[in-house]
């Protein structure tokens, strides 16, 4: 049986290293040119190479988003970015607009191409169709049931299908809206989304402009398109029952935190799958899900339509329990420290609790650090600062984090 592939986002070199070394089989990630999402830091040809060789070095797959609705001037500079960017070793690029995708078969005939769940790939007939075109892959979009997606399987066996597992999701069909670019004069449709679904909104009646009526759910107000995240750590067995060969994890503008916490966490559940018959979900795979910044979960569209229990009517914020406080990045042996690049404040007294990219959480109570001098610290204030910590030797990348 092949076992379904884990497909982890990866904005820039860090996140790509950490979702390889928590559990994901394979990554995507956009260049500079050609891919959603202008908020994550994107990869230079340089940084796509390291990125690519640390990946394929462990047997992961690197997939590079292409996949913006383009005009034509977005045309000029594909030849030369596309033959920079098979050069760095990518194995597949993901594709959305269908002259995109003709114009890259015609000068890369050899390049797998993945269709992005951006062409909104909802039916067999469609399938069937890119598969002909010479597509690998279709990413199928989030509207599909359980049931839709069994039966786009079923009837096109030939083709790799990959489905979405977990992250936040559009209120609009899979991000294609127009919202933002009316609002915020930003286009989600090139990546730049100011996600205006989330915003809080009032009703204007249109003779009395200027005169703003609350609408609200309850006395924070309303935030009517704002839908809570996918969550399907639960329904491992049913999604890759289905059939799909890929499952994808959105988010290539969250934290290191985010893709390491939600990697592992998926990578125990599929290889639980794999592993026994007698296969158990375990709730605190949910548990350390729920430790990352959120919106609440849904199952989306999987199980029905979603209604008002998928949607966060009242508020806009995330949920954070937890704080990133720092990523353990070696062992000074001859001091007995633990060398930390930290990411938020932490102090003496703090509760820490260590994932590691394997193997269980441990937590600990922080009695003594120092900084790179070797001066005592108190307080660990600045984001990047170097901090050492006494301790036994800490898996390499291990996550830090405390209660918020
Ligand atoms: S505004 Fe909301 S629904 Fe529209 S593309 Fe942005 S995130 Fe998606």
């Amino acid at each position: 049986m092949n076992k379904v592939e884990l497909l982890a986002p990866a904005g820039n070199l860090e996140k790509l290293k950490m979702a390889v070394l928590y559990g994901a089989d394979a990554v995507y990630l956009a260049g500079e040119e050609f891919g959603l999402r202008t908020a994550s830091d994107n990869f230079s040809f340089e940084e796509m190479r390291e990125g690519i060789s640390f990946a394929h070095a462990r047997g992961k797959k690197v997939y590079l988003a292409m996949n913006i609705i383009p005009h034509n001037n977005d045309f000029e500079n594909l030849e030369p970015f596309l033959k920079e960017a098979v050069q760095t070793g990518i194995d597949a690029v993901i594709v959305s607009d269908p002259g995109m995708f003709a114009a890259i078969r015609t000068l890369r005939p050899e390049l797998a191409i993945h269709i992005s769940t951006q062409a909104n790939t909802t039916n067999s007939a469609s399938v069937r169709f890119w598969h002909e075109k010479g597509a690998s892959r279709v990413v199928l979009a989030r509207e599909l049931s359980l049931k839709e997606v069994r039966e786009v399987h079923e009837s096109c066996p030939d083709i790799e299908l990959e489905a979405f597992v977990h992250g936040a999701m559009c209120m609009s069909y899979s991000g294609r809206c127009l919202l933002s670019n009316y609002l915020a004069g930003r286009d989600a449709n090139k990546g730049d989304c100011a996600q205006p679904c989330r915003w809080k909104y009032h009703l204007v009646e249109e003779k009395r402009p200027g005169e703003y009526f609350p609408l609200e759910e309850d006395d924070r107000g309303s935030f009517i398109f704002n839908s809570k995240d996918l969550c399907m750590i639960r329904y491992i067995p049913e999604l890759i029952e289905t059939g799909v060969s890929s499952l994808k994890i959105e988010g290539r503008v969250k934290s290191s935190f985010y893709v390491a916490s939600i990697v592992k966490a998926y990578r125990e559940a599929i290889d639980a799958y794999y592993g026994k018959e007698d296969y158990q979900y375990r709730e605190e795979w949910f548990q350390e899900i729920a430790k990352v910044s959120n919106r609440d979960f849904t199952t989306g569209f999987y199980f029905h339509k979603p209604n008002e229990e998928d949607h966060n009517y009242g508020t806009s914020s995330y949920i954070r329990n937890y704080d990133f406080i720092g990523i353990v990045k070696g062992y000074d042996a001859a001091k007995g420290q633990v060398v930390v690049e930290q990411r938020n404040r932490f102090k003496i007294g703090d509760k820490i609790e260590m994932l590691p990219p394997q193997g269980p959480v441990r937590e600990f109570v922080l009695t003594e650090m120092f900084d790179a001098g070797g001066n005592n610290l108190d307080i660990a204030p600045h984001p990047q600062m170097e901090v050492r910590i006494p301790s036994e030797p800490l898996p390499q990348d291990a996550i830090l984090r405390k209660k918020s």
